[in-house]
């Protein structure tokens, strides 16, 4: 290609997505997990917008950003469906009845769910469902909130010869359940760990490392609402992990990132970001 010249942008065209023709990857009747990403709207991606305005029924979750369900058009019906800890409104299985009835009934079936779909999203229940009923099924991916925890924080998760591999974990346990983890897989001084779903396991959580090995000193980060504008990020280090957690953090969706990768964050990210908020 001769230089300056663009390359055509082909891929949203509506002949090659065959909107309503043969190509069409929303016809009547199928089904889209779409990742809403972590709240603010310009993370989904532009597949996501175009899904998302083309869709008749949308069942979304609690961390699915008003801004995001904004972009429904104003004839799509918006059903909550959320599961928030202690507060579950609509079970699993009732959440995969509704989505296929819709289905069923001829609609184009948003499924929204925070950050990517894959990731602590009980996607594959949804996916089966789906499956087991015939309808056609696809996941649209999504910003998930390690990925948008670390861009507020203006760090990278890896780094280079220091934290070679970055873990996601769930925190959660069912109720009633003590937290097990494989703390000294999980204890390793060379990775980044991602706790989905650990504000309230900070304390185990913190236990469980240190006792596998890793030093108190350890870097950890804690990003509440990332990408939203009640964000809130805060610096501590492993053994004071459950005393930041308990008293700086809130309601909202919080992300703890574990690590020597954190580390020049805390010493130069918030410099500059206090610069550039200044
Ligand atoms: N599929 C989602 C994760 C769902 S599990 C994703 O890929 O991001 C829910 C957990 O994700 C929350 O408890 C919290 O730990 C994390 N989370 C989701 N959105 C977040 C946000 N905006 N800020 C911080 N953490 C978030």
């Amino acid at each position: 290609m001769p230089p300056g010249d663009r390359p055509a942008a082909r891929n949203d065209h509506p002949i090659i997505r065959g909107e309503g023709g043969v190509n069409d990857d929303f016809p009547q009747g199928s089904v889209w997990l779409v990742g809403a990403g972590p709240g603010d709207p310009e993370l989904l991606t532009r597949k996501a917008e175009r899904l998302i305005a083309r869709a008749e029924t949308i069942f979304h979750d609690a961390l699915v950003g008003e801004g995001v369900l904004g972009l429904a058009p104003p004839t799509a019906q918006l059903v909550y469906v959320g599961k928030r800890a202690g507060r579950h409104s609509k079970d699993q299985k009732t959440i995969d009845r509704l989505i296929v009835e819709a289905a069923l009934r001829g609609e184009r079936v948003v499924r929204l769910k925070g950050g990517d779909p894959a990731i602590f999203g009980r996607a594959t229940e949804e996916l089966e469902a789906c499956r087991a009923a015939g309808i056609a099924v696809s996941i649209c991916p999504g910003i998930t909130a390690a990925s948008a925890a670390a861009a507020s924080l203006g760090a990278s998760l890896t780094l280079r010869g220091l934290a070679r591999k970055l873990t996601f974990v769930t925190a959660h346990a069912r109720a009633g359940e003590t937290l097990d983890l494989d703390w000294s897989s999980l204890a390793d001084p060379q990775a980044t760990v991602a706790v989905y779903m650990g504000k309230a396991a900070a304390e185990a959580v913190s236990r469980g490392l240190l006792r596998a090995g890793l030093p108190g000193e350890t870097p950890v980060a804690l990003v509440q609402n990332a990408s939203l504008p009640i964000e809130q990020r805060f610096h501590t280090r492993l053994d004071l992990l459950p005393l930041a957690a308990r008293t700086a953090l809130g309601d909202g969706p919080a992300l703890l990132l574990i690590g020597q990768a954190l580390e020049r964050t805390s010493r130069c990210a918030e410099a500059a970001r206090r610069t550039l908020e200044a």
